[in-house]
């Protein structure tokens, strides 16, 4: 397409060979522009030096490249950092950035809003606006490199948005941010977590991409599931849990399943039973953290409440772990920031 709407950095090697040779430019010069958006990672066409001028204009009039602009960051005492990130289009979203042991994770939205409607959730309350573009969820990555001043070593699909509301998207995404020749993030090393859109994820299994997949489950019970995530009316546990197999078997990996703990509602002996169940039921390991009280509704738990149910399912044999609570202090939860800086 040769306007002024294409969007460059979500153009493959491949797509970007075949534009360049629809404008009469040779193979050579595709990697050279894959290479200073991916892998070099400048910010603007004129640091583009072994492009020649002619080309370097062609670009800023045919094509858009733009950094989202930085509209709030906050840096936890942890070391966690929060990024409010605004695209031209007026909408922003949340990318926070981790550190652990093994490097930087970095959470990222994959739509403004969100439509799924989880009853906790703080993404979800005023629907959703819009998918966000392949381009949008690289510069999530990039741009947060450029502020943290630390190369991204993985990323989770998990702040504002249901990625399989946006798979197309997604794994266009995920191909570029894995490319040896760009950013060269490992496949594992990308997750994508789903409230459990189950068509999409047999179609996901299909394509057979190493990414790590995570089922945010929060119920074993698919009535009580369904109280808390309405998605779980129109695609019920069971049929969610045979498309969870499905994608171990085609793909030989194990599922992750998230686990919020809510104090009274999801932490009950039967909870544990049900749970232990379903996790033999396919490779899995279980995710288990306390409900953020910050989030929607009026739902509680404390880190022990969520160690207890985690060490419950341990003595029966289930790999599950507590995770480590980051940015407390900064609202780090999906969708809070959002929320309190435009007042949604
Ligand atoms: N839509 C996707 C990814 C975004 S939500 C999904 O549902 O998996 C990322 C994770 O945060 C999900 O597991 C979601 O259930 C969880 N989450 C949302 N609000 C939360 C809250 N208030 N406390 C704890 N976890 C929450």
């Amino acid at each position: 397409m040769i306007n002024n709407t294409i969007d460059i950095l979500s153009y493959t090697k491949k797509e970007l060979k075949a534009l360049f040779q629809e404008i009469g430019e040779p193979a050579y010069r595709a990697n050279q522009l894959f290479s200073w958006l991916h892998l070099k990672r400048v910010t603007t066409y004129d640091e583009m030096s072994n492009l020649p001028e002619k080309m370097r204009r062609w670009l800023r009039e045919n094509a858009i490249f733009e950094r989202p602009a930085v509209l709030r960051k906050q840096i936890s005492k942890d070391g966690t950092e929060k990024y409010l990130l605004g695209f031209s289009d007026g909408n922003a979203v949340e990318t926070v950035a981790m550190e652990y042991e093994h490097g930087v994770s970095l959470c990222i939205s994959t739509q403004v809003g969100c439509r799924m409607g989880c009853a906790f959730c703080a993404s979800t309350v005023n629907g959703l606006v819009r998918s966000l573009t392949a381009s949008e969820m690289l510069m999530e990555v990039y741009e947060s490199e450029r502020q943290k001043g630390k190369k991204i070593d993985s990323v989770v699909l998990m702040g504002i948005g249901e990625p399989l509301d946006n798979l197309d998207a997604v794994v266009r995404f995920y191909e570029q941010i894995t490319d040896e020749q760009g950013y060269g993030m490992k496949n594992r090393s990308v997750t994508v977590s789903t409230c459990g859109i189950a068509p999409k994820i047999y179609e996901l299994a299909d394509m057979h991409k190493q990414l790590t997949l995570s089922l945010s489950l929060h119920s074993a019970f698919s009535d009580k599931r369904s109280r808390i995530m309405p998605v779980n009316l129109k695609y019920p546990l069971p049929e969610v849990l045979e498309a969870c197999k499905y994608y171990v078997n085609e793909t030989g990996r194990r599922i992750t399943f998230e686990y919020t703990v809510i104090h009274g509602t999801n932490d009950m002996d039967e909870d544990v039973n049900e749970l232990v169940r379903i996790a033999g039921m396919m490779q899995s390991h279980v995710n288990v953290i306390p409900v953020n009280s910050a989030g929607r509704g009026n739902f509680s738990a404390t880190r022990k409440d969520a160690e207890v149910f985690a060490s419950k399912l341990n003595a029966r044999g289930v790999n599950a772990t507590v995770r480590r609570t980051l940015g407390e202090d900064i609202s780090a939860a999906c969708g809070q920031l959002r929320r309190e800086t435009q007042q949604l």
